[in-house]
């Protein structure tokens, strides 16, 4: 069954080599890295007391959170050319130019759906 990280618009999510990698030397386990991805693309390994990077390709292009608030600086992304270059390749502008109406719209009828609920509140 496909997963819901498998295609970043449309482009398979493994043709682009974009995730964190950790020096374990330099980590000191706290764990922030782990407990604030939304994506679980780290697990924690109890016992060594290190995050592991368990599910790579469920990072979203272009997000480095972890590393930014990493304390001690022990987490790596490759250059955003990588990114740069996937968005050119894949004509990536052209496919969120139309996508916008849509989610402009979905975001729209949420909040339409929220005014709802708060009067009926
Ligand atoms: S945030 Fe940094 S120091 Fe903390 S567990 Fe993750 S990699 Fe290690
Ligand atoms: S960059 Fe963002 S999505 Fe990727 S592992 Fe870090 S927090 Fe998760």
């Amino acid at each position: 069954m496909a997963g819901k990280f498998d295609e970043w618009f449309g482009v398979p999510r493994k043709e682009i080599k974009w995730y964190p990698s950790i020096d374990p030397a330099v980590c000191v386990g706290c764990g922030l890295c782990f407990m604030t991805c939304g994506r679980n693309v780290y697990s924690y390994d109890l016992n060594s007391r290190k995050p592991v990077v368990a599910n790579p390709y469920n990072c979203l292009v272009g997000c480095t959170t972890c590393a930014n608030i990493c304390p001690v600086g022990a987490i790596d992304f490759p250059s955003t050319e990588i990114v740069h270059d996937a968005i050119k390749k894949n004509k990536i502008i052209a496919k969120v130019r139309d996508l916008v109406p849509t989610k402009v719209q979905f975001m729209q009828e949420q909040q339409h759906e929220n005014d709802i609920v708060k009067k009926i509140k």
